[in-house]
């Protein structure tokens, strides 16, 4: 048994709603697991090591609640019309270990995948926890759920009817999947289709909740346009994803129904800013349609006390695995009226809550998993100082790589590369 005691740090508390000075945190290196915080620097514990943190900022791991590892943010169009590259299994895997490296090097500790071609994300979860690969804990989804044509319907299943939604989703429980994903509506990045349109029928989307909540499993909504939203509350979805329109009887519902949103506004930002000529038209326009709503749908359930949990939709154009996720914390504070403690708690203890894994992870106590990063900065100074450069521990141990490319750590200079 390893034991270390971190000594000097300022520690991110949910309660306090701030960071409070001259603590410790002692970690078990073999469990993975925090054993001790507490104030000033000196334990009881037996420490086989002693780091000190130099006063360092630290709080819980980044935790991203929407992801797609099997996807690059230079995967779509070279021209805004022409595939970059092909769809097979051995592409999305190479990106997918590409993508777990990235995260985790840029803080990101836990992801929840939500659709996933080839239920890769099931294979790669076992290759992180058998620690073949590099990268954060994932909780997985497989293959999404759509209509025959529906949105996300390449890759996904395409299911029709209640007893095809039923046995799609045993399936995707029996394959081994964490989370089912359903695309309730359509969306921006599939032409032919808008966010305001409802795909599934009532009778479908009750149908898979009621599966994977008698499995103990949580469920979450690929939903955009306000009836779809409705229509997913309404079922009992744990999470709904988008949101990008949502009124005061939406409010209503997710309060009566403890749902929590997963905004991934960067999503339609990074596509705002960066998409022009190479994002096809199509889905451009529904950005420029939708992103003002989006906005201020968000804000409204920030204000109304709906539990935000952070999620970026990775893998969507200019939408990556580095600093994209505390990028997101940004956007929250700036064009969604969080505190910055808000936006803290959004990828750490909401993510933890929304997963189902709030008494192992997303605070830094003990007990909980030994997950977290150390900075330099104050972030409720300023939240845009989690994209910079960071110490990142995963299990108590420093996993932090030396970030080469610097440039392209930043969201800001994502630049398509041919
Ligand atoms: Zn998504």
């Amino acid at each position: 048994m390893t034991k270390i005691n971190y000594t000097n740090v300022a520690i991110y508390n949910h309660e306090e709603q701030s960071f409070i000075n001259n603590q410790h945190i002692v970690v078990d290196t073999d469990s993975g697991k925090i054993v001790e915080v507490g104030s000033g620097n000196s334990t009881g514990k037996v420490c086989d090591q002693v780091v000190d943190m130099k006063n360092e900022y630290v709080m819980p791991g980044i935790m991203n609640a929407h992801t797609h590892i099997t996807s690059i943010p230079t995967y779509w169009w070279n021209d805004g019309k022409e595939q970059r590259h092909s769809d097979s299994r051995e592409f999305n895997t190479m990106f997918a270990i590409q993508n777990m490296a990235d995260a985790i090097n840029h803080g990101i500790t836990y992801i929840r995948n939500v659709g996933a071609a080839f239920d890769i994300d099931i294979e790669i979860k076992k290759m992180q926890q058998h620690g073949w690969i590099k990268g954060p804990k994932v909780m997985t989804s497989g293959k999404a759920f759509s209509i025959t044509g529906g949105h996300g319907s390449a890759g996904g299943y395409e299911v029709d009817g209640v007893d095809e939604v039923r046995k799609g989703v045993r399936q995707a429980m029996k394959n081994g999947v964490d989370n089912i994903k359903m695309m309730v509506t359509g969306g921006v990045l599939k032409n032919g289709e808008t966010p305001d349109d409802i795909q599934f029928t009532s009778e479908e989307v009750r149908a898979a909740v009621t599966e994977a909540h008698h499995k103990g499993k949580t469920i979450a909504a690929h939903a955009q346009g306000n009836a779809g939203v409705k229509e997913a509350v309404e079922a009992g979805f744990d999470t709904i994803e988008h949101a990008f329109d949502i009124d005061d009887q939406t409010i209503t519902m997710m309060r009566a129904h403890h749902t929590v949103i997963v905004p991934t506004m960067n999503a339609m930002y990074a596509i705002y800013k960066y998409g022009k000529n190479t994002v096809p038209d199509w889905a451009r326009e529904k950005v420029i349609i939708n992103i003002e709503k989006h906005f201020a749908s968000i804000t409204k359930a920030v204000q109304s006390g709906i539990p935000i949990a952070m999620g970026t939709d990775a893998g969507t154009p200019y939408n990556g695995f580095r600093n994209e996720s505390a990028y997101e914390m940004q956007l929250y504070v700036e064009k969604a009226g969080m505190t910055p403690a808000q936006a803290i708690d959004s990828a750490t203890i909401n993510c933890a809550r929304a997963m189902h894994i709030d008494d192992e992870y997303g605070q830094i106590v003990a007990g909980n998993y030994a997950d977290f990063i150390a900075m330099t900065e104050n972030p409720i100074d300023d939240i845009s100082v989690i994209q910079h450069d960071k110490d990142v521990f995963q299990n108590g141990i420093r996993v932090h790589a030396q970030i080469v490319n610097q440039e392209s750590s930043n969201p800001q200079k994502v630049s398509s590369v041919g």
